[in-house]
């Protein structure tokens, strides 16, 4: 059996590789998803308005406006749906809507609301101008969702009790509220509910500098000492997602404290991330076997994304989701009706000589 590695991961020539034992799928330090270190209820981390808010000018500008609007005419603001790749502030988001707004926040998701009745509990409970923050709703299950349209339009439900002969049908009213809903994929949303949002805000990328920003707010808040390179080394390592870019933060001080001066450093960011195998562009091992599986098993592509799952031991939607997202980004996958591809600039970040016929990709690093 032939064995050939390819920037530390091993592949054995029939199948597979040696390096996925190595891999740690479920903790991964750049998933923008893993939130094992938030304690989301009282994150301090977290901005509080619309002014503390770092980047995202464009949707920031417009729901300024949206908000002082409503606030003006003493209305409930218009529902809203935010939607990105996750980590990027859309919960964080929803919570300054209703500090603006000067009302409450509730927060659920789209799994969780299994029944119609679940909604009906959470709905009828809502004080006027009270903010529903519905996380995932592309998740919610037909049955809430036909629930969820009369309530967003009209502000009423009908609740329906009992069966056969017995059913009886309540109208309740309900008091005018803003729904928030976040989702990480647009297209999955059903059009009715889609319609039914008044102001939809898309969610980018951060640029290195506006996630530097971040993070020496962040270190303020933490006491945690940072000087200007340092943050910035940090932050061109956080694929443009303050969630990641606070989790390296946070693990980064811990060098700082332990094998430094105390004092975030380029230097000692750069020791502490290459030693966290996280590389200057912020791919882990995982991107980097999703990049070199292509390239290995499938001269570069195009090859499906069920077809990469497998290889990578991932779910589809996660690679879709989580790991796409940030290499489309700077360049190194481009999706083609026949599948993915990697380009050019993948191949010469690994090393590896391109073929002639790769993809070039675009350059678009922020
Ligand atoms: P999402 O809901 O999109 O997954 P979150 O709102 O939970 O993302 O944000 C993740 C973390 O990143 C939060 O803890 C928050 O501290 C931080 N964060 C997100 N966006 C910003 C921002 N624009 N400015 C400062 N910190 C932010």
């Amino acid at each position: 059996m032939s064995r050939e590695e390819i920037n530390g991961i091993v592949f054995d020539s029939d199948s597979g590789f040696e390096g996925e034992d190595d891999l740690d799928l479920e903790n991964r330090l750049v998933d923008p998803e893993f939130i094992s270190d938030e304690s989301d209820g009282d994150n301090p981390l977290r901005p509080h308005t619309l002014e503390e808010y770092v980047g995202q000018t464009k949707a920031k500008e417009n729901l300024r406006v949206y908000i002082e609007a409503a606030k003006t005419r003493r209305e409930a603001l218009d529902h809203c749906l935010l939607y990105g790749p996750p980590g990027l502030g859309k919960t964080t988001l929803a919570g300054i809507i209703a500090h603006e707004m000067n009302v409450n926040l509730r927060i659920t998701s789209g799994p969780a609301i299994e029944r119609p009745g679940d909604l009906a509990a959470i709905l009828s409970s809502l004080s006027p101008g009270d903010v529903l923050f519905i996380d995932e709703c592309h998740r919610m299950s037909r049955q809430v969702e036909e629930v969820l349209y009369p309530a967003m339009e009209d502000f009423s439900i009908d609740i329906i009790t009992g069966k056969g002969q017995g059913a009886m049908s309540y109208h309740l009213p309900l008091p005018r509220f803003t729904l928030v809903g976040a989702t990480t994929r647009a297209g999955q949303i059903s059009a009715p509910m889609r319609d039914r949002f008044g102001v939809l805000l898309r969610l980018e990328l951060y640029s290195p500098e506006e996630l530097a920003t971040i993070i020496t707010r962040s270190a303020g808040i933490l006491g945690i000492s940072i000087d200007t390179d340092g943050a910035l080394e940090l932050a061109s390592r956080s694929r443009g997602t303050p969630r990641i870019a606070n989790r390296l933060l946070k693990r980064v001080r811990d060098f700082a404290q332990v094998e430094g001066s105390g004092i975030i450093t380029e230097r000692l960011a750069r020791h502490a991330l290459d030693r966290l195998e996280i590389d200057e562009l912020g791919l882990d091992n995982i991107d980097r076997l999703l990049l070199s599986s292509i390239i290995k098993f499938y001269n570069g592509g195009p090859v499906g994304l069920d077809t990469i799952a497998a290889v990578i031991g991932e779910e589809a939607v996660t690679i879709e989701d989580v790991y796409e997202p940030y290499l489309m980004q700077i360049g190194f996958l481009t999706r083609t009706p026949r599948g993915r591809c990697v380009t050019r600039f993948a191949y010469d970040h690994l090393g590896l000589t391109a073929p002639d016929d790769a993809v070039g990709g675009q350059s678009s690093i922020f």
